[in-house]
């Protein structure tokens, strides 16, 4: 797939706003640095690939704006090794941004048509989660849990019991709450019973649904 320096020098000017904005996880930044975002994309939109926005994918979905994947994945606190759920595979963007910050991470997503198309462009561009899925997020995969960290990249009514059983403790969920508008939430497990809450704003997701489609 065609990544060209004119790219290159897009994701270097997009890696310098993002922290004019305010991220500064090293790991974050250089995996946004490296990764081709413009392969996540439908070719008719590669030109705004390296703006700070979101755009329309397939099955009426969006890949989540540069900003918004950069505070996510910041919040998680990514260490290498980590076993890292995530809900909402989509593009597969966010994922790959985790993948080359040294995480194993498994993805679900409800669209069978995005999780096809996902589990292709992936291996295409040599990143390697551990498991992609086809399933409904808000079950988690209890087959694989305990995870470091979970993150959910669709705006959620509530938070999913499930995946706060399958945290570890000391472990972070970082899940954005809401209907029209999401506060951006995350969830440190204490111990077996406990959870810290910290809040951190409105962002815009495509809503979390039950179920497969
Ligand atoms: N992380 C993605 C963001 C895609 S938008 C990216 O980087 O491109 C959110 C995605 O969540 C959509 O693809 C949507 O189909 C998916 N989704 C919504 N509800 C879901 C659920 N219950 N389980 C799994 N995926 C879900």
């Amino acid at each position: 797939m065609r990544d060209t320096q004119k790219h290159q020098g897009l994701r270097n000017k997009l890696v310098t706003l993002l922290e004019e904005k305010g991220i500064t996880d090293k790991t974050v930044l250089e995996a946004i640095r490296k990764i081709p975002r413009h392969n996540f994309m439908e070719s008719s939109f590669e030109d705004f690939a390296y703006q700070d926005k979101a755009f329309p994918i397939a099955a009426g979905q969006t890949i989540s704006q540069p900003y918004t994947v950069a505070f996510q994945s910041q919040l998680l606190e990514v260490k290498k090794d980590d076993k890292i759920l995530e809900i909402g595979t989509g593009s597969g963007y966010q994922c790959a941004v985790l993948c080359l910050m040294g995480a194993k991470v498994f993805s679900i997503e409800r669209q069978n048509e995005l999780f096809k198309k996902t589990s292709l462009l992936l291996p295409k561009l040599n990143i390697r989660p551990k498991r992609l899925i086809f399933g409904d997020g808000y079950k988690g995969l209890p087959e694989e849990a305990p995870f470091d960290s979970i993150i959910v990249t669709a705006g959620a009514p509530f938070i999913p019991e499930p995946l706060m059983a399958q945290l570890k403790v000391g472990g972070r969920l970082v899940i954005p709450l809401g209907d029209k508008e999401q506060i951006m939430t995350l969830l440190i497990r204490k111990n077996e019973t406990q959870f810290e809450k910290h809040e951190f704003g409105e962002f815009r997701f495509v809503p979390l649904l039950e179920d497969k489609n």
